[in-house]
């Protein structure tokens, strides 16, 4: 398509985090001579997302600051960009071109990257309000902000969910010496749907040793509330209740394009969208060809990825306008790392599509001693986890790392 009428060529990034972030610096490096706007619907420039559940503060009249502080993005001050902060893509229209805003104003675009995210996923709808509690979500500033002041309260909190989020924020709340209930009704333990029921089982364990009443199945079930409109129930008692229960793609805006949007936004092996020849998508919200297990598309929600897949969408689209070469494919070896309660854990390749287990070192009832695991598929490992206090298994790990990499 040619460039619309004009002087310089405009492209437009749908999502101010991470991966909009890296596009954009990707775009910029390749010297196209374009207008980039950044458009974000949270009022800040891109911040360090997982430094939200990293770190307690001391009491502080300044604590927002501070954290806000504590997750300062390097190159997030780039003036070279156009920042529309607090500004919604309420729609696109691929096909002529446009973004139509939350301002009222439309966006005439050249090039389109779409890096708009997840958001989390909850059980109420509305006001976020089930009768019982007022249902709280951590992903953004503005949610760590609230959260960290309630916890140096030292309220007690009760967090529905045992993925990484939740796993992280009942650590923060016990270091801010909060009562903690955690509650998972769908299944055994902390990681189940990656790590497997045994691995995950072990890990709920060190979480009651470390003063976490762990409710799992109809213990939990029992103590969530009943999400019958008609039957409201009691008013809300205002106790922290954070529900981290995974995350919805942030697609609605792209609805009537005629995308493939059943996982987040399909894209090929360059992060292009097809049929479109100048849109690419990055970050959380892209679903893309896994290169690691040929025949699967893969969506990964970790920072790491976010970077990769951002500055592989912003030099593909810096291509497409004829801005050096094709680029190379999306190459992220997926591996991740937490630390609850004092156990690093650290996860590489993709133990989700594993048929078999293997305890390599160590005891799965004493994770702090270490414990190192091979996840199999067909007797092939595809990847491995590593528990640990210190840092006893460190080189097996590496080893296994290097041979997940060598596949
Ligand atoms: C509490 C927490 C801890 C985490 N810890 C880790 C960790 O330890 N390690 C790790 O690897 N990963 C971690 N993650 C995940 C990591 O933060 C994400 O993978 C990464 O931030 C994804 O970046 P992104 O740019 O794709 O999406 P996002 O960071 O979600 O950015 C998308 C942005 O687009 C905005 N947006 C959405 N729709 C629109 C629209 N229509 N118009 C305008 N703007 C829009 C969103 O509000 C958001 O600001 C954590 C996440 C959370 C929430």
């Amino acid at each position: 398509m040619p460039p619309l009428a004009g002087s310089r060529p405009r492209i437009g990034i749908v999502g101010s985090g991470i991966a909009g972030l890296r596009a954009a610096k990707a775009i910029l490096k390749c010297k196209v001579d374009a207008r980039i706007v950044l458009f974000g619907d949270e009022a800040h420039r891109t911040y360090n997302r997982p430094g939200l559940t990293k770190k307690r503060y001391p009491l502080s009249d300044a604590l927002d600051m501070m954290i806000a502080e504590d997750v300062k993005v390097n190159g997030a001050e780039n003036d070279a960009l156009t920042w529309r902060l607090g500004t919604r893509v309420e729609t696109a229209d691929l096909r002529d071109r446009i973004l139509h805003l939350s301002t009222g104003e439309t966006f005439e675009y050249d090039g389109l990257v779409i890096a708009s995210g997840v958001r989390p996923r909850t059980s109420v709808w509305g006001n976020g309000e089930c009768g019982l509690h007022a249902h709280r979500t951590l992903r953004g500033l503005d949610d760590a902000r609230y959260i960290h002041h309630r916890l140096q309260a030292g309220e007690k909190i009760t967090i529905v969910g045992a993925g990484f989020v939740a796993c992280e924020l009942a650590s923060l709340a016990k270091e801010y010496g909060c009562e903690v209930l955690m509650l998972e009704a769908l299944r055994s333990g902390p990681f189940e749907n990656i790590l497997g029921e045994r691995v995950s089982v072990a890990l709920g364990r060190w979480l009651a040793q470390h003063d976490i009443t762990f409710l799992t199945g109809d213990s939990a079930r029992e103590l969530l509330c009943d999400l019958q409109p008609s039957h409201p129930g009691p008013p809300s008692d205002g106790a922290l209740f954070i529900e981290a229960i995974g995350s919805v793609p942030n697609v609605e805006w792209l609805h009537g394009n005629g995308l493939d949007l059943s996982d987040g936004v399909r894209v090929d092996e360059y992060m292009r969208v097809a049929p479109w020849a100048n849109v690419f998508a990055a970050g959380d919200v892209a679903c893309y060809p896994d290169p690691w297990t040929p025949g699967n598309l893969t969506r990964m929600e970790f920072w790491k990825n976010a970077i990769d897949t951002g500055d592989l969408a912003g030099r593909s689209l810096a291509s497409s306008m004829g801005h050096g070469p094709v680029t190379s494919r999306i190459g992220y070896f997926p591996s991740m790392s937490t630390e609850v309660l004092g156990l690093r854990i650290q996860i590489a390749g993709n133990p989700r599509m594993s048929d078999a287990m293997e305890i390599v070192c160590g005891d799965l009832d004493q994770l702090d001693q270490g414990v190192l695991v091979a996840y199999l598929r067909e007797g092939a490992m595809i990847g491995a986890a590593y528990m640990d206090k210190g840092a006893r298994f460190n080189s097996a790990y590496i080893k296994l790392l290097k041979s997940l990499r060598e596949r």
